[in-house]
């Protein structure tokens, strides 16, 4: 496995000058050209699943089977989805017909933002990268990408195979902390999309206010679960516990915390355990389905966290640092104020908190922050209903966890705290998209509408 080599912050001024003479050249307008880069994207990816699945296990010690399909699977996705699309996306597109405007052919032309500048973070390193580029490349941007340093082998795989399938002239790997990310954003670009945690969020958006730079931030929260005892139980222990130790919880989209009725906790518990054994029957510790934190410093943040609560601890709680482990965890009795409800968990731990009804439910969740998902386990319809339309969230999911984020033509986007703007599909194409009024008003129209000049008259409007 190749180290990774940080980028000269001297060099990070001349990578863009490059790359915005890359851009100037105008061969990206093509969309032939797009559709080439693409392709060769999708090479990228389909050449080197093997590498990709050693570099995120060296990484997050990531099992192969979810670096398929939260990595591999749905990139190539995107990428299939921009190649078929992008040519009827990027084409201009005439107003809805006004008796009005008509004559003046009023249309929108597509014209990529220029150059833009990509940041992300450690979770998902590779889906998290590439998806916001197949947005640039589909919409004619040259775009420099920042992957995150915390996930090393996997940046610098994607820094060696990058010049070997896409032009280089258009797009480049920057690589480093926080000095070399300092140093991107004081340049100006013509888009900035920043995925990751709200504090540095703050950061780059003030950053990028010094140059009026558009910014697009995806980021976290804590994602609640709504509990109907009228569910199916047995699919919903099985979806949530899922979504809390895939990745070992590190998926911004994971269920944080979950609502249940007081008088459901038991069966719920019960429920939840029982999945914890089919998962792991020797258990976690030993399973090769069971990932790692990303570092000592998340995991002793987590631990923290752990030992602070004032819930009980019904399963797991075992963590070592060293070895950046922490058990499937399961706190039940979890009061509002807990440690493990003053920030995202972002780790495999699963406070429950009892409610008294649904309405206390719904009052606990506007207590905090908008989060980036919101889900209900639920069989009724008005049930499913209330909780949605009483709250606010980035995206509303009835019985599934996490794997909305892959679904053709849906947004994934937060709402305040949780992130600025969508991606994915069409709206990664876009975000890196300006929407060009033009029209061409002919000479002869002045005959209606003359009356708009001097010297005006009593019925100057009255044609
Ligand atoms: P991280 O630590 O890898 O940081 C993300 C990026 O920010 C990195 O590229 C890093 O180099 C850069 N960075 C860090 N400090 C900086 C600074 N001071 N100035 C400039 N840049 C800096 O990852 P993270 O932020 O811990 O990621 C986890 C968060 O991301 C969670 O909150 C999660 O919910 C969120 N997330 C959101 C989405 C989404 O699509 N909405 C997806 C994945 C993760």
């Amino acid at each position: 496995m190749s180290s990774l080599l940080y980028t000269p912050v001297e060099d990070i001024s001349k990578i863009q000058e490059e790359l915005r003479a890359g851009f100037r050249s105008g061969k990206t307008k093509n969309v032939a050209f797009r559709k080439e880069q693409l392709l060769q994207l999708a090479y990228l990816i389909q050449d080197n699943q093997q590498r990709f699945r050693d570099s995120l296990h060296a990484d997050l010690g990531r099992p192969p089977t979810e670096t398929d399909l939260f990595e591999i699977f749905v990139t190539l996705n995107e990428v299939r989805c921009a190649y078929d699309k992008v040519a009827k996306w990027a084409k201009q597109e005439s107003a809805p017909f006004s008796f009005n405007w008509f004559a003046m052919s009023p249309a929108i032309r597509k014209e990529p933002k220029g150059v833009v500048l990509v940041i992300s973070p450690f979770n998902y390193p590779i889906f998290l990268l590439l998806t916001p580029l197949v947005g640039a490349i589909a919409a004619g941007c040259a775009a420099v990408l920042k992957p995150s340093e915390q996930a090393p082998a996997t940046a610098a795989l994607l820094t060696e195979l990058l010049p070997r399938y896409l032009d280089p002239t258009l797009y480049r790997i920057v690589n480093g902390g926080v000095p070399e990310t300092t140093r991107l954003l004081e340049l100006p670009w013509d888009h900035i999309m920043y995925t990751g945690n709200g504090r540095v969020a703050r950061i780059v958006a003030a950053a990028a206010a010094k140059h009026l730079t558009p910014v697009s931030t995806e980021l976290g929260g804590k994602s609640p679960v709504v509990i109907d005892p009228k569910c199916d139980l047995k699919t919903a222990a099985k979806r949530i516990f899922w979504g809390k130790v895939a990745n070992a919880g590190q998926i911004c989209l994971a269920p944080d915390y979950v609502l249940v009725p007081r008088t459901f906790q038991d069966k719920f518990i019960e429920a939840l355990k029982e999945v914890h054994d089919s998962f792991f029957p020797s258990g976690p510790r030993v399973s090769d389905s069971f990932s790692r934190i990303i570092s000592e410093q998340h995991t002793q943040r987590i631990k923290k966290l752990i030992d602070e609560t004032q819930g009980k601890i019904v399963l797991g709680g075992e963590v070592d640092v060293a070895q950046k482990y922490i058990a499937p965890t399961i706190v039940r009795d979890v009061p509002e104020n807990d440690s493990l409800m003053s920030e995202e968990l972002f780790g495999p731990v699963l406070p429950i908190i009892p409610v008294e009804d649904l309405d206390d439910a719904i009052r606990i969740i506007n207590n905090h922050d908008h989060p980036l998902a919101l889900y209900v386990f639920s069989q009724d319809s008005k049930f499913k209903a209330k909780v949605f339309d009483n709250t606010q969230s980035g995206s509303a999911i009835a019985n599934e966890v996490v794997i909305h984020a892959g679904a053709d033509g849906l947004p994934v986007g937060g709402v305040g705290p949780s992130g600025t703007g969508y991606y994915s599909g069409k709206y990664g194409f876009d975000m890196f998209t300006h929407f060009r009024a033009t029209m061409d008003s002919p000479g002869w129209l002045d005959w209606v509408l003359g009356g708009r000049y001097p010297p005006y008259t009593a019925d100057s409007l009255n044609v």
